[in-house]
């Protein structure tokens, strides 16, 4: 069976092509490779002793999509393309609803010209906005409260949309998407070759320990320090990027055995971890020291969010395995390994 990933030479998607190919499903990629490097996707090869085809291009291209879709048997489509940095998406919300909206239309509809309507979408933790309650459950209130994680809500009412204009239109090939909510992916591939390579300095906090354990920036900004939390500091659910790749395969599998319509799924562990737990665990396993400094709240910030993993477990049938020790030794394995990421 054959799975296109746009994305795929990204951070999950490099790491959701090894699972496929591992589980013997042909890949095409479309990559616009405009926060990615080609070489991920070589090493992807090698980890894997596997070949995928590789297109460079982008989803708001339809003669791309359509002369993929024309050449190849596809039957399901993983969507990770798509622009992710909060901040950025603040500055330049255009360049956000373009890329990310737009670029999804597009895509959708290409799709649906060919016929092909299984999906899995690359949504986030982001679309819960401020949590109500923890843990958050999918079917809890949603919102958004940036230009960024507006345009996953805004792909996530789309895809609702497209179910019910299937329920409205009887057709025999109604759309079949799973909406899979992200919550805090670190780690990398235990191989040490493939892992996350961000550019400039790192907005996230497990790049950017890494970043201070290798000696590229000097110190860590703990930002608060008075959280009501186990000890101050902002709780998250870190989950290993190898369990998400996994949790990738099982929602194809799942859509494969005829899973219906629009299902949002989280993909995190369950449990949170703060700041310093993280850091802790960073300094133990890898035997380095990371100097931190605690400041003032970052502006948008929640003091914790965690996922309820119930429903993976349930429709899935996928639980996350590895724990913080292997996301904080996986992690340093890549960065002390390749100090300049893909370069
Ligand atoms: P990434 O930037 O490493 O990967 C995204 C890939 O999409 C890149 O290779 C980029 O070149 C490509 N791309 C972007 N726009 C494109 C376009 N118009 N056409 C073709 N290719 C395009 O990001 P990632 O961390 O791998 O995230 C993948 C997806 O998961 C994104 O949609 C992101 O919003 C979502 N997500 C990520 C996280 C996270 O913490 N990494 C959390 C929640 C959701
Ligand atoms: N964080 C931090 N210093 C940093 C980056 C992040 O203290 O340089 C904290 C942040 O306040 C949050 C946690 O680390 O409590 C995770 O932040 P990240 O940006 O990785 O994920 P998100 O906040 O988007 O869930």
């Amino acid at each position: 069976m054959t799975v296109l990933v746009t994305g795929g030479a990204g951070y999950l998607g490099s790491h959701t092509c090894i699972e496929l190919l591992n589980a013997d499903f042909n890949v095409v990629v479309l990559d616009n490779l405009s926060n990615s490097n080609i070489e991920s996707l070589n090493r992807v090869s090698k980890i894997t002793n596997k070949s995928l085809h590789f297109i460079e291009g982008d989803i708001r291209d339809r003669d791309i999509l359509q002369k993929i879709f024309t050449e190849n048997d596809i039957k399901i489509v993983i969507h990770f393309a798509g622009l992710k940095a909060v901040g950025e998406s603040c500055e330049v919300p255009l360049n956000y609803f373009d890329n990310n909206v737009y670029g999804s239309i597009v895509l959708f509809q290409e799709m649906e010209k060919a016929g092909i309507k299984k999906m899995v979408f690359s949504s986030s933790a982001t679309v819960y906005g401020e949590p109500e309650k923890l843990p958050l459950t999918e079917d809890m209130q949603l919102s958004a409260t940036n230009p960024y994680g507006r345009s996953k809500l805004m792909i996530e009412d789309i895809c609702r949309d497209l179910e019910v204009s299937d329920s409205i239109i009887k057709n025999n090939c109604p759309w079949a998407i799973t909406l899979l909510r992200y919550f805090n992916p670190v780690g990398a591939h235990e191989s040490g070759l493939i892992g996350e390579d961000p550019n400039g300095i790192p907005n996230n906090l497990m790049p950017f320990i890494s970043q201070v354990a290798v000696g590229k920036i000097k110190q860590l900004k703990v930002f608060g320090g008075d959280y009501d939390t186990v000890d101050g500091t902002g709780v998250r659910d870190y989950i290993h990027v190898v369990d998400l790749a996994r949790g990738h395969v099982k929602a194809v599998q799942a859509l494969e055995n005829n899973l219906k319509g629009v299902t949002a799924i989280n993909l995190g562990t369950g449990n949170g971890k703060s700041v310093l737990q993280l850091v802790k665990a960073f300094e133990q396993q890898n035997n380095k020291q990371i100097p931190y400094e605690i400041v003032g709240r970052r502006a948008g910030d929640v003091a914790a969010c965690f996922a309820s993993a119930e429903r993976a477990q349930s429709i899935l049938g996928w639980k996350a395995e590895l724990d913080v020790n292997a996301m904080v030794k996986d992690t340093w394995r890549w960065q002390s390994n390749n100090p300049d990421g893909y370069c």
